[in-house]
């Protein structure tokens, strides 16, 4: 018995069926004595479709009233979850963002949660009450509602659970947890049995959808324990945690990321100062860049390389333009690249896994243009048509089929 914070995406929601699916995993957990609070996101692709109602309205919508609009869908979501488990007979109230004591900074659109004040909530479970919260939302200093960036439901949870020093924060999906490589690819992925909190920032951030990124990096930070399971088959999931057993595995995962453009800038001059320059340049508007080569110089001029997200690459080689005295024949965007990363805290007692990944590649015949590693990652680019198959080897390296 304790206090158990979860939370359901909008596919686990996305119906009367699954609200009421929903409902049953709830009553089952209260029924055991437990108190609950659940987070739900908006159902199913409510929210794209509100951005989508706005966009035939006002394009240009004020950031304001996008997420006076955005909320509406977990509003919906909260009270009709909360009427499903009353139809049931059990004892709950639905709570909006605020009314749960969500207090969060400025920031329209991907706000951050500044604070939980915790007393209605309390207030509730003290009554024995199932308590259902809106995710994705609270209140600014100006009383007005925010919302926390796309996935933001996650954090509602983990920051609840922080809150509320709850015993468990589970967070429901459509996927059983977090897997060895995307199981609808790869046949022989298998589901972890747990993953440490850095290992799973590194999975959010290289394209495995599981948790948002920011969730995970406040339950690392409040140190709260987080299970990713599914709601529709009731089966252990992955959990999240500070130390997590190694199971004799080198490598927690293989992913994916497409969203990668490749800059090379050629013949800047081979004098100091010059990368300097260029990621300043970068920086100040905001462009993050992510793996970095530089060539050797020859004669007075030398090659720099490097990797931002898609959308930002256009716009990487306009600052570029104007920053250096360049032909544009010497400044290259290509998009036709993916990043295939290994991540796992084993590596860094390990040698040997960056050659093993390479070997895997090389038996392939798929060619690496950049390297990138860290302590619990080794990333490559390659050619975006060869990503499928280099996830498919390099897996195949690390966990052979059993
Ligand atoms: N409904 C919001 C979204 O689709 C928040 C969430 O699902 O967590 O991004
Ligand atoms: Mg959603």
């Amino acid at each position: 018995m304790g206090l158990i914070v979860m939370k359901f995406g909008g596919s686990s929601v996305a119906n009367a069926e699954r609200v009421r699916n929903v409902a049953s995993i709830i009553i089952d957990s209260y029924k055991k004595g437990n108190d609950v609070v659940a987070v739900v996101s908006a159902q199913g692709d409510t929210t794209d479709d509100l951005i989508e109602k706005a966009a035939e309205i006002n394009p240009k919508a004020s950031k304001r009233e996008m997420d006076s609009l955005l909320s509406a869908g977990e509003q919906m979501s909260s009270a009709l979850l909360a009427m499903a488990i009353e139809a049931e007979g059990y004892p709950v109230v639905s709570l909006l963002g605020w009314q749960a004591g969500f207090k969060t900074d400025n920031v329209h659109g991907s706000a951050r949660i500044k604070t939980v004040q915790p007393e209605r909530l309390k207030n509730e479970i003290g009554k024995r009450n199932i308590v259902i919260v809106a995710g994705f939302q609270g209140l600014n200093s100006f009383d007005d509602i925010t919302t926390l960036g796309r996935g933001g439901s996650d954090t509602s949870a983990v920051a609840i659970a922080a809150a509320l020093h709850a015993d468990r924060c589970q967070i429901y999906t459509d996927v059983e947890g977090v897997y060895t490589a995307d199981p609808r690819k790869i046949g022989n992925a298998k589901k972890l049995a747990e993953i440490t909190y850095d290992e799973m920032l590194e999975l959010a951030t290289l394209g495995a959808q599981v948790l948002n990124n920011r969730s995970v990096e406040m339950a690392k930070k409040y140190n709260v324990e987080v299970e990713v399971l599914s709601s529709l088959k009731r089966v252990p999931g992955t959990i999240v945690k500070e130390v997590a057993k190694m199971e004799k595995m080198l490598i927690r995962g293989v992913t994916k990321d497409t969203d990668v453009a490749r800059i090379s800038v050629i013949g800047v001059p081979n004098t100091p100062g010059i990368a300097f320059k260029l990621f300043a340049k970068l920086a100040a508007k905001n462009i993050n860049v992510d793996i970095i080569l530089q060539s050797v110089g020859r004669n007075d001029t030398k090659d720099i390389t490097f990797t931002v997200a898609k959308a930002n690459g256009e716009l990487a080689v306009s600052i570029i333009k104007e920053s250096f005295d360049l032909a544009d024949e010497s400044i290259i965007c290509d998009t036709s690249v993916a990043k295939i990363s290994v991540v796992g805290a084993g590596m860094e007692t390990h040698p040997g896994t960056a050659s093993k990944m390479f070997e895997a590649l090389y038996e392939k015949d798929i060619n690496i243009q950049m390297i990138s590693t860290s302590e619990i990652k080794i990333s490559v680019l390659i050619d975006i048509e060869q990503a499928d198959k280099a996830v498919a080897a390099v897996h195949k390296a690390f966990f052979p089929e059993d």
